[in-house]
């Protein structure tokens, strides 16, 4: 692409600054970035962009970039060759594996590199022997998939940013687009001027708050008392619960009925100091639409209870019948630019890629993959790559370290350690690409990393892994390329996967994170494991291998045509035409895993029943169990055979949502990962136990207090369980102005 006087190259990136996966172009003049101009018919900004994607051009050209590999000797900063570098990086990290064994390196990830370079970093720590990798989405959002996947699967939004236009309410809880998610602002003041509703509920009147409709001040971290007051009226007062779309398609509503009946609205008034008549006006506007949204963001997954507030939301949806429609839905809002991609390849101390877990079925399927791998396709067999990597089961399959607590065990004398940070060995840290400053605890983190024997940064700038820690040696920094000087896909928080095409080549003495991990890859010792042409072909590999959340047609060729063919459609055609019409979604909205095969659209919207499981509309039933209470059978999903292409022979099948072999068979284990979670051996709470030890805490009260679903195995449909009782619906009210406060507030 060029422009008019056709020395002016344009590029087409995806903006590095959030999640909501903004379209731009480069302008590139001389291997140099030299502006940057609006993608008019990029599929979900069309052209729009906030005052942070505005200035992409100015990440690549800042003058505070780390210029070239450096190293802290007696408190100062010198420079080292590349080679230096990364000899001294390999040994150490092999003598403190050879010292202190495999969990002696804590791998501190990112959810700011591409897919392929987060997972071959997930992969790198699998090969140096660890599940001590982990990376910010702990922090963010690992209550949302917790919370969403244990109500109906995927662990992520069910919509698109631009989607939430079409929603008749949109209800927004524990997030403030206006200012964090700007270009998805946009979209709920087109829901505005559509005619639709827009309610701001949460404890601080933010900007968002001041262009809604609606208003609603709540107590802070009494979110599921506010969200089960509103189902109270909704159910109990109103009777407009959606109860066809709840007999067909959710399990146990009964259950989360009887609970919804004890929050009447005069109790749920003194817990979260909202006004009984404003909880009616909520929830009479939610059953007035047609359709409607929640969408929330960090101020509702960073709780003690945040696992449960996504739960809240999602029975809401539920019980109004809303999900798995264009406008309808649960929208969680990701942070990092690729936390959902991150996530996906799982760079995560309780999973291999594709949300897998870690028992040997997933070992068994991995290694596999990984014999597969272009260098070594042929030449190695998984029995040999075994023997040589990977025959310490037991460390294997336990899950490792997590992102926000690793510390705890690093410190000798730390004294509020739990039982899950038990003293370990870490001796080694690696900061890839993760800034430090989302840890909550910046002061044992920085005493951990002064403990330690070694700290590698690799980050554009300095950052906090140069600056925390109070030592004079033991700190290598290395300069990571930009966004802008490399390419690989990056996954938005709508999941769609889009590519990031190299604009410059990397700028000073910078390296992309994908030679560089390759490059310490080989220098530990498994470079014929990572011997790369192109990062395409770890595209390729995680399809290989990610069978669960649908990648396999998201093919490096097919994620770039898409690219290149973006256009958009008005406001009116979509909302008339795309409610019908699944492939021209898929091609608005991006190209959103589940993407079964190289013909499917992707799927804009999950759970449309209207639409074929194989092609993307999920049943819940399906989707979950194997048999419902009643002992209906719920193995309805089946693929067509080319679902199939690709198989490896011998693995264990992990075939993502099917049910159904295509000889017509069942498979012997278990067919997701999350089932995987579920079954005997990996319970709910094992699966959420490195959540983190709070949000675990909420799972083990529902393994107690729940009964064995009944199918034994897996929750048939989606679950609309009891909400523990750790809201604070017993504590007493406190006596407070505060219809004052909220009125001293502009509106
Ligand atoms: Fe970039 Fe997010 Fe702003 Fe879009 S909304 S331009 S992705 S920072």
């Amino acid at each position: 692409d060029a422009d008019e006087d056709g020395e002016t190259e344009l590029v087409k990136t995806i903006c590095s600054h959030c999640a909501v996966g903004c379209g731009l172009k480069m302008e590139v003049e001389n291997d140099t970035v030299v502006g940057q101009q609006a993608w008019k018919d990029h599929p979900i900004n069309q052209g729009g962009l906030c005052s942070k994607g505005a200035s992409q051009a100015q990440t690549v050209n800042s003058p505070r970039r780390l210029k070239e590999p450096v190293k802290k000797e007696d408190g100062e900063w010198v420079p080292l060759s590349w080679d230096e570098a990364m000899d001294e990086i390999a040994d150490e990290l092999l003598r403190v594996r050879e010292e202190y064994g495999p969990d002696s390196t804590m791998w501190m990830g990112s959810a700011k590199i591409s897919n392929e370079e987060a997972y071959l970093f997930r992969k790198l720590a699998a090969f140096y022997g660890t599940n001590n990798v982990d990376h910010q989405a702990r922090i963010c959002h690992s209550t949302t998939v917790a919370g969403l996947a244990n109500t109906w699967g995927f662990g992520a939004m069910t919509q698109s940013v631009n989607d939430v236009q079409h929603a008749d309410a949109n209800l927004i809880i524990g997030h403030n687009p206006a200012e964090a998610h700007p270009v998805m602002m946009r979209y709920i003041q087109k829901a505005r001027q559509n005619g639709g509703d827009v309610i701001v509920a949460e404890p601080r009147f933010t900007k968002t708050a001041a262009h809604a409709d609606d208003y609603v001040r709540f107590r802070p971290g009494t979110d599921i008392a506010f969200i089960n007051g509103l189902l109270h009226h909704i159910v109990f007062n109103l009777e407009a619960h959606d109860e066809e779309f709840l007999e067909d398609r959710v399990y146990d509503w009964e259950s989360a009925k009887a609970n919804i009946e004890e929050y009447d609205l005069e109790t749920v008034s003194d817990i979260t100091w909202v006004d009984e008549e404003d909880l009616k006006d909520v929830a009479e506007t939610l059953v007035e639409s047609d359709v409607s949204t929640v969408e929330w963001s960090m101020g509702s997954t960073q709780h003690t209870t945040g696992t449960q507030n996504i739960r809240s939301y999602a029975i809401l949806n539920l019980a109004l019948g809303d999900t798995g429609q264009v406008g309808g839905g649960n929208n969680p809002v990701r942070g990092h630019d690729n936390v959902q991609g991150a996530t996906d390849v799982c760079v995560l101390s309780h999973h291999l890629p594709g949300y897998y877990g870690l028992d040997d079925g997933a070992w068994d399927h991995w290694t596999n993959v990984w014999s597969e791998t272009p260098s070594t396709s042929g030449t190695i067999t998984r029995e040999e790559l075994l023997e040589d990597h990977f025959h310490n089961k037991e460390m294997m399959n336990k899950e490792g370290l997590t992102d926000s607590r690793w510390f705890e065990g690093a410190l000798e004398d730390d004294e509020r350690r739990g039982d899950l940070y038990q003293p370990n060995p870490v001796k080694a840290v690696m900061v890839w690409g993760h800034s430090l400053n989302s840890i909550s605890e910046m002061k044992r983190l920085k005493r951990a990393l002064e403990n330690v024997d070694l700290v590698v940064g690799v980050d554009p700038f300095p950052g906090l892994a140069g600056t925390l820690a109070d030592r004079e040696d033991g700190i290598i920094l290395l300069p990571a390329a930009t966004r802008q000087e490399g390419s690989g896909s990056v996954t938005a928080t709508n999941r769609s996967v889009q590519w990031r095409y190299q604009a410059v080549t990397p700028r000073h003495n910078s390296r992309t994170d994908f030679d560089m991990l390759t490059d310490l890859a080989e220098r530990l010792g498994f470079g014929e494991h990572f011997d790369y042409d192109e990062v395409e072909e770890v595209t390729n590999e995680i399809n290989l291998g990610i069978r669960s959340i649908g990648l396999i047609g998201q093919t490096p060729e097919r994620i770039k045509a898409h690219m290149e063919n973006s256009h958009v459609f008005s406001s009116e055609t979509l909302r008339a035409e795309v409610r019908d019409d699944h492939e021209l979604a898929g091609e608005y909205f991006g190209l959103p895993w589940p993407c079964w095969h190289e013909d499917h659209p992707g799927t804009p919207i999950l759970y449309r029943d209207s639409v074929h499981p194989a092609e993307g509309g999920l049943d819940f039933r399906a989707r979950w169990g194997t048999e419902a209470p009643d002992g209906e059978t719920l193995l309805r999903n089946s693929y067509e055979p080319d679902w199939w292409d690709g198989e490896i022979e011998g693995v264990p099948q992990y075939p993502g949502y099917a049910t159904e072999l295509p000889d017509g068979s069942t498979p012997a284990a278990p067919t997701t990962p999350i089932e995987y979670a579920l079954s005997e051996d990996h319970s709910v709470y094992d699966a959420a136990q490195a959540v983190d030890g709070v949000n675990a805490a909420d799972f083990a009260a529902y393994d107690n207090e729940q009964p064995d679903p009944p199918t034994g195995r897996g929750r048939a449909r989606a679950r609309a369980w009891n909400l523990p009782d750790e809201v604070p619906k017993h504590r007493e009210p406190v006596e407070t102005p505060r219809k004052d406060l909220i009125d001293e507030y502009p509106n």
